[in-house]
């Protein structure tokens, strides 16, 4: 079972569509995926049909002690291998516990653990912010996928997240790759080309080779969930970025 944190500090750079497409690409391959919702904001969960009222069983319940199980909190995410657990506003309430609970960063790894032998892949769906969620994701993450836009102003929040994931790697002592994925690209513009010649110049071999175009099919959902791989621009960059991900039997850069 492999598990890939979809993570950024910014919001907007794509990382639920990535968490999407990635997860529709890989269980067009015929793997078992379960996709987690771990933003507060619920898009994927809101983008796959969930009512935010009243609020879905989800993601909240893995930090419950003992956790729910898996089993009990899984959907069906529209197409056949993909299954995903939902998140809601309350999810939010999860910060404010963290002071007061010991062990609480490990507990979605615990969860997930439990769920072995049952997926071969869990993508998990990072909210933008750095707290106990993402700590908990990254935590639990073999690699840490990064989407990140082509544009300036994109690269100054990418130095934290790296320095984050290197934390994460420090005090789980197991290494923690990152893997830069330039998204929203807009290949016409210039900003675009020298923000990703910058992207490649400070963070080199970490940046995947493929980049995600701008394509407004991606906004569709169930063109995604169908994940004809030959259906568009941004789905075969997609499917592109997976072969790169599944012949990642190839280091990547650890996070330190
Ligand atoms: P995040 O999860 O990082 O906040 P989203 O995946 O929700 O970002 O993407 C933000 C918005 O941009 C959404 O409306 C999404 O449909 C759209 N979007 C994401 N990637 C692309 C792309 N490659 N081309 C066009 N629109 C995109
Ligand atoms: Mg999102």
């Amino acid at each position: 079972m492999r598990i890939w944190a979809v993570a950024n500090q910014k919001g907007g750079v794509g990382k639920t569509t990535t968490t999407l497409a990635l997860g529709s690409l890989l269980a067009q391959r015929g793997r078992r995926v379960l996709m987690i919702d771990l933003d507060p904001h619920a898009s994927l969960s809101r983008t796959l049909g969930t009512p935010a009222d009243p609020p879905p069983r989800g993601t909240l319940e893995l930090f419950d002690e003992p956790p729910a199980g898996l089993a009990e909190l899984r959907r069906p995410a529209g197409r056949e291998g993909l299954d995903f657990v939902a998140a809601h506003a309350g999810l939010a309430t999860l910060e404010k516990r963290s002071a007061t609970r010991p062990g609480l960063g490990l507990a979605l790894s615990r969860a997930i653990e439990a769920a072995r032998g049952q997926y071969d892949h869990v993508l998990l769906d990072c909210p933008p912010t750095l707290g106990v969620l993402m700590v908990n994701a990254l935590a639990a993450a073999d690699l840490a996928i990064v989407p990140t836009q082509t544009e300036p102003l994109a690269l100054f929040g990418l130095e934290g997240m790296c320095r984050t994931a290197a934390m994460i790697e420090r005090s789980r002592q197991r290494a923690l790759p990152v893997g830069i994925l330039p998204t929203l690209h807009d290949r016409r513009t210039r900003v675009a080309h020298d923000t990703l010649l910058e992207l490649r110049e400070r963070h080199g071999r970490r940046v995947f080779d493929d980049v995600i175009p701008v394509d407004t099919r991606l906004r569709d959902t169930a063109y995604v969930l169908a994940a004809n791989p030959a259906g568009g621009r941004g789905l075969i960059a997609y499917d592109a970025a997976l072969l790169w991900l599944l012949a990642l039997d190839r280091p990547l850069e650890s996070a330190a």
